[in-house]
This record gives structure tokens, C-alpha cells and sequence, in this order.
């Protein structure tokens, strides 16, 4: 069946359709129209599915994603246009050009953390570079999936946007059919798996995976904006983002105040119970719920630890006291679990850091210019933030994505559009000359002048 959409769609951006920018702006109207039809439906769904307030399904999704169809559409037609490059005199007498052209039909398989963002936003890169595709959503989060697939089969013709629901099995079909591109954001795990199943049909692939994100709070740092802004990154949609801070690396020093301060920051944010605040969100299911619980440490609760399974509840909860071998360190938390570790040297937190897998987002708050150079220039990670965490990716100027294990590829604003273009490399050379130096038979003559050419 995916075969059939996959030809279908081919055809499609063979025969031109989706080559206008026209064409393409017109779709990405169309798409905002229908979102902001069913934004009642998808605020509910989200609700449903991950308890999220109000606030933020508009913030982190529905908002995001107008914000995304805003800004491309505004420089689409800059972005798209042939562009001229400068051409190696040896070439006199020629031109250069690159055409940015769609790949053809594109899979977007989705997390399910931000189920409808994160299908949304690669989408709009696919279409703003004139491609067809079929999206894949989350199948842990089935009232945001049926409300995609309602909104976009109501707009879109299968040959040009398609959507196919549905769990592993649904998705291993489509990663092994031959698509043109896959753009997959969520496990390393799976990562793995499509990126095997997509190098047998040689399809290129943006990984947009995760892993352990780390947050380094220096000794020369404002730690009441430290403990706020970290609270805020950890705790949104119950520490189910891909870029939440996933531990705390402080200077022993400061410790005790800082983790003093982020309980405040939970207090301040959920209330004395979090569990009755409407702007906490819920664990996705039961299986990631069983998951998390079993990373508490009682031991060493210094906020929260409490949890309630069928309320699919876990408290905004901090671990103190963590060592690298504690298993909460092992994995990506992806949960409301904040462990703390404490350094005494820069140095060898960096080199601990280091010593794993490189993470998809770091951050550091610290006034020290210094150690913020030494972060910065030694550790390689996706992308981050100095005194702030997360907010790197709201930014359509950043090219978002990991490096490593935590992902491949990256896309966001003008890199989107990238990402889902093949860049087309054109020559054009003139007719009326043609210099018979570079042609057999090679005398010696033509040797000398070509060592001299080219040195
Ligand atoms: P996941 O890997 O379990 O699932 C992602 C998608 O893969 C789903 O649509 C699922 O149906 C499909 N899938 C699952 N098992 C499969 C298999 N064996 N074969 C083929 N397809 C399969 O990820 P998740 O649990 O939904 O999301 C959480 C993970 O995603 C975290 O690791 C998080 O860091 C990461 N994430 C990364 C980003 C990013 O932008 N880098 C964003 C959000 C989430």
C-alpha cells in the first residue's frame, strides 16, 4: 500500500505540480487554514493524550507551528530561486548555477511528546521545498493522531499529503518502501533501526534522535535564574522534550543553594501539590510511567518522588546526591526526574561529559567568560543555550538538530527548507569555444601547462 502513495507521489512532483512557489505558499496557507479550524479539537486532544495545559499546546505546538509557516513563507521565494555561483577561471567562458529541487515523496515519522509539532514542522520544510509526503504519527498518542489525519486528509489529496497511523509494525512497512526521503525524529533506538532499513534503499535520512542533555550551573552564576530557568525546561510537558535539561552538573559549592532554589521553583510554578495544578502534564502511558519509577532512588528524593499509576502522575521530582553510577545516569530520562551531581573541577566535568555519547543539547549558566569558552569549545553537542535552557529552538536563525548519536541532519527555518532540497549543481558552457587542451592526445606540451595549471 505504501508503495502505491510512495509511485502516486513521485509522479506527482515529476509532473510539475508542486514546482511553482505559488504552488507551495498556496499549500502552507492551506495547512495553517486547517489547523486553525481544528484548534479546538487539538487543544482537547492534546489534553487527552498528555495532559497538557492549554498554555502550552498553543506555545510549544499549535503557535510554533504558525509561527514556522509564517516564516518560511515569508522567504520562500528568496530561498527557492536558482542561484548563480562564481565559476574557477579555468572554466572561462562558463556559468554556474545550483537548483534547489524537491527530493520527490518524503516519509516524517513522529515522536510523541510533541505529537503534532514535530510532524508539522518537518512537513512545512517538505512542502515549502516542493515535495509530497506521508506522515507518520505517534501511535502512543491516538487523539493527536486522529486529529492530523483528520486535518489533513480533509485538505490534502493522498498523492500529495498522505498519513498513515498505526504502530511498529505500520512503520517498519514504511521505512522499508523506497521513499525519496526519511526525516524520523525519536529513540536512538528506532533511529538505528530506520537508518538500516533506509541505507538498503540508499534513501537519505535526517535523524533527529535524543540521549542525556547536560546542565553545568558554575560557580559564577546567578542561581536564582538558574534555578528558574531550569525548573521551567525540566518540568514542560512533564520533562517529555527531547532538549530538557536531563541532569545537573553544579559546582559543589553552590549546590545546596541551588537545589534549595529549585524547590522553591516547583512550589512557585505547581502549587504545594503538583498533582492539582492544570499546568502539570501526565507520563504518556503506563509502560514509560513504570519506566520512571523504577529510576527513583528513595534515598535520595529532594523534591517530590511521589507518583500515582493511574493517574499516569509523577511528581516534579529532584535527586540529589547522584552519582555517574546511579541508573538514572545510565539513559535519556525523558521524564520529570532531575538528578544533581556535583563538580569540583571545570575540567573534569568536561571530561565526563565527554566520555559519552554527545548529547543532543547542553546548556551552562555562568557569568564567567571563561568558562563559558571552555564549554563551548570543547564539548560537541546539537545545540544549546548560555543561561537558558531550550529556548535555542524556538529560534528559526538556529539550525536545530543532534550530532552523533543524538541525531543526524538539522532543520528549522531556512535550514528546513534545505534539508528537504537537493541541491542541483549546473555547469553551462558556451558552444563557440571549445579548448582542445583537456582532450587526448596528451603531449608533453599539454602535461607541462597542466602541472602549471593546476599546483
Ligand atoms: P520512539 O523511537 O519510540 O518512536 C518514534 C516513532 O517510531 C513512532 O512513530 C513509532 O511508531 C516508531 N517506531 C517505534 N518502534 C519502531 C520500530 N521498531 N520500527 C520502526 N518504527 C518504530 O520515540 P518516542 O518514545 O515516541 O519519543 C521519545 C524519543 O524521541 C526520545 O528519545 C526523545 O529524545 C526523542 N525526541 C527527539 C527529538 C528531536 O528533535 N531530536 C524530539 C522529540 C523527541
Amino acid at each position: 500500500m505504501a508503495l502505491g502513495i510512495v509511485r502516486s507521489q513521485q509522479e506527482y512532483v515529476q509532473s510539475g505540480s508542486t514546482r511553482s512557489v505559488d504552488y507551495r505558499l498556496k499549500q502552507l496557507e492551506l495547512l495553517k487554514a486547517a489547523i486553525k479550524q481544528h484548534e479546538a479539537l487539538l487543544i482537547e486532544a492534546m489534553h487527552k493524550d498528555l495532559r497538557k495545559s492549554e498554555f502550552e499546546a498553543y506555545a510549544t505546538e499549535i503557535g510554533f507551528v504558525y509561527e514556522s509557516i509564517r516564516y518560511i513563507s515569508k522567504h520562500l521565494k528568496k530561498w527557492a530561486k536558482v542561484k548563480l555561483v562564481r565559476t574557477p577561471l579555468v572554466h572561462w567562458g562558463s556559468k554556474s548555477y545550483i537548483y534547489p529541487e524537491p527530493y520527490g515523496s518524503v516519509l516524517v515519522i513522529g515522536p510523541y511528546n510533541y505529537p503534532f509539532m514535530i510532524v508539522m514542522e518537518p512537513l512545512i520544510g517538505a512542502i515549502a521545498a516542493g515535495n509530497c509526503a506521508v506522515v507518520k504519527p505517534s501511535e502512543f498518542t491516538p487523539h493527536i493522531s486522529a486529529a492530523i489525519t483528520a486535518i489533513l486528509r480533509a485538505n490534502f489529496k493522498e498523492h500529495y499529503i498522505a498519513v498513515v497511523e498505526g504502530g511498529r509494525e505500520a512503520t517498519s512497512a514504511l521505512i522499508h518502501t523506497p521513499f525519496d526521503y526519511i526525516f524520523f525524529t525519536g529513540s536512538i533506538g528506532v533511529g538505528r533501526i530506520v537508518m538500516e532499513a533506509a541505507a538498503k534503499n540508499l534513501v537519505p535520512v535526517t535523524l533527529e534522535l535524543g540521549g542525556k542533555s547536560p546542565c553545568i550551573v558554575d560557580r559564577d552564576s546567578d542561581i536564582e535564574l538558574a534555578a528558574h530557568r531550569i525548573i521551567w525546561g525540566k518540568f514542560l510537558n512533564a520533562g517529555q522534550t527531547c532538549v530538557a535539561p536531563d541532569y545537573i552538573l553544579v559546582h559543589k559549592d553552590i549546590k545546596e543553594s541551588l537545589v534549595a532554589r529549585m524547590k522553591d521553583k516547583i512550589t512557585a510554578f505547581y502549587g504545594d501539590n503538583p498533582q492539582n495544578s492544570a499546568d502539570f502534564g501526565r507520563i504518556v502511558n503506563e509502560r514509560h510511567w513504570e519506566r520512571l519509577v523504577g529510576l527513583l532512588d528513595l534515598d535520595k528524593i529532594a523534591a517530590g518522588g511521589d507518583s500515582q499509576r493511574d493517574d499516569l502522575y509523577i511528581a516534579p521530582t529532584i535527586m540529589d546526591d547522584v552519582t555517574w553510577d546511579d541508573k538514572v545516569m545510565e539513559e535519556e530520562i525523558f521524564g520529570p526526574i532531575l538528578p544533581v551531581l556535583a563538580y569540583d573541577n571545570l575540567d573534569a566535568a568536561i571530561q565526563r561529559i565527554n566520555g559519552r555519547s554527545k548529547p543532543l543539547a547542553l546548556y551552562v549558566f555562568t557569568t564567567n567568560k571563561d568558562t563559558e569558552q571552555q564549554v563551548l569549545e570543547r564539548v560537541s553537542f546539537g545545540g544549546g543555550c548560555v543561561n537558558d535552557t531550550m529556548i535555542h529552538l524556538t529560534s528559526p536563525h538556529l539550525p536545530f538538530g543532534g550530532v552523533g548519536a543524538s541525531g543526524t541532519g538539522s532543520y528549522h527555518g531556512r535550514k528546513s527548507f534545505e534539508t528537504f532540497s537537493h541541491m542541483k549543481s549546473v555547469l553551462k558552457k558556451r558552444t563557440k569555444i571549445n579548448w582542445s587542451f583537456i582532450y587526448p592526445p596528451y603531449s608533453l606540451k599539454k602535461i607541462k601547462l597542466i602541472r602549471k595549471v593546476m599546483k
